[in-house]
């Protein structure tokens, strides 16, 4: 964990901060090893401090060697200005989009308004540096990535008509479990015929047709880093609208493959597979964005849309999903990660796209 500590710490400088207080659960265990559901950090350029209670006092101990753990009753006003008041900081970052409105005011309160602390907000100090990927991380991302490919492929055969979405979605999270995954990152989406056409559909009782789209998403954790998977099916005769959109779909997301380099902002990428889902005529049907970072949260730095200007770099993991969603009749959406290499874009998703 060292090296992450000493970007943050680089990061600490650049921005003129003397420490900072981790709030947000992977950020918390990115840096520390910790996996316990509470607790902070409390980083500067001398001290690394893990605070948690009774509970996790002692898991702390042995994931987080690097850390001096606290042990801490209570919320954070209540212990936070003796633990800071033993530090010689002054500027202290917080994490704004984690820390609720309301501990931040009695925390002013409390340290009072004359103090010579001052508390700084900040924003994705932590998920910046957590979107390019060490080769650990990417490991462990390729892992589960095996895990959510290998579900596929085991259960794409077993797939009949007559069988529900919720039956199916059952299925892909026993398989999940049974490979290896840790509880599934994301609910999985089993969205059949008309249904497909919503691209966060909930598995219903609807038995699969044939003929009819089916969108399948899913994703697997291993340690703690997630996978995410669509692959879109149609059981029996394909007729030729569903292989005109496959079609579009697929070479959407090869061609982002084959043309996404380090370097181009968010907005850019997306706009490589866009721009073959708009000369195919249905960009208009094409409502989210290409794609998202992975790594410890399901979706995280970097985003690939509209408005991203999010650069994409060496080492970043992250999903392209390109899909068309034509209401009444379903949709067809293809999800594979992967990782910037050597500036270009490496697959890291095996699982079958086309039969
Ligand atoms: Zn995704």
């Amino acid at each position: 964990m060292s090296h992450r500590l000493n970007k943050l710490r680089e990061k600490l400088e650049e921005k003129g901060l003397d420490a900072i207080l981790i709030s947000q659960g992977e950020n918390r265990r990115y840096l520390s090893g910790f996996t316990g559901s509470a607790g902070f950090l409390l980083i500067s350029e001398k001290s690394t401090i893990l605070a948690t209670d009774f509970r996790y006092a002692e898991q702390a101990k042995s994931q987080a060697p690097d850390f001096v753990v606290v042990q801490i009753e209570g919320e954070l006003p209540r212990w936070f200005p003796n633990l800071i008041s033993t530090l010689r900081v002054k500027k202290i970052g917080f994490e704004s989009s984690d820390l609720s409105f309301s501990t931040y005011r009695k925390l002013v309160a409390i340290m009072g308004e004359k103090s010579e602390k001052e508390l700084v907000p900040t924003e994705e100090f932590v998920e910046s540096l957590r979107a390019v990927k060490d080769e650990e991380e990417l490991e462990l991302i390729i892992r589960a990535v095996e895990i959510s490919d290998t579900v596929f492929e085991e259960v794409a055969p077993r797939i009949h008509p007559g069988m529900t979405e919720k039956e199916l979605a059952w299925e892909i999270e026993k398989l999940l479990r049974e490979k290896g995954s840790e509880s599934v990152p994301f609910d999985i989406i089993v969205a059949s015929g008309p249904n497909s056409a919503l691209p966060h559909h909930k598995p219903t009782d609807r038995a699969i047709l044939s003929a009819e789209p089916v969108v399948i998403d899913m994703g697997a954790r291993f340690k703690g880093y997630s996978s995410d998977l669509s692959r879109t099916i149609c059981l029996g005769n394909q007729d030729e609208k569903f292989g005109k959109i496959y079609d579009l779909v697929l070479s959407a997301l090869l061609t982002a493959i084959a043309t996404i380099e380090a370097g181009m902002a968010g907005v850019q990428a997306d706009s490589l597979a866009r721009k073959v889902i708009e000369q195919g005529g249905c960009g208009e049907n094409f409502g989210h964005g290409l794609g998202h970072g992975i790594g410890l949260a399901a979706h995280e730095q970097p985003r690939l849309g509209r408005g991203s200007e999010d650069v994409l770099a060496e080492g970043m993991v992250f999903t392209i999903e390109p899909g068309i969603y034509i209401k009444g009749w379903g949709g067809v959406r293809i999800e594979d990660v992967v990782v910037l290499e050597k500036g270009k874009v490496k697959l890291l998703s095996k699982a079958r796209k086309v039969d």
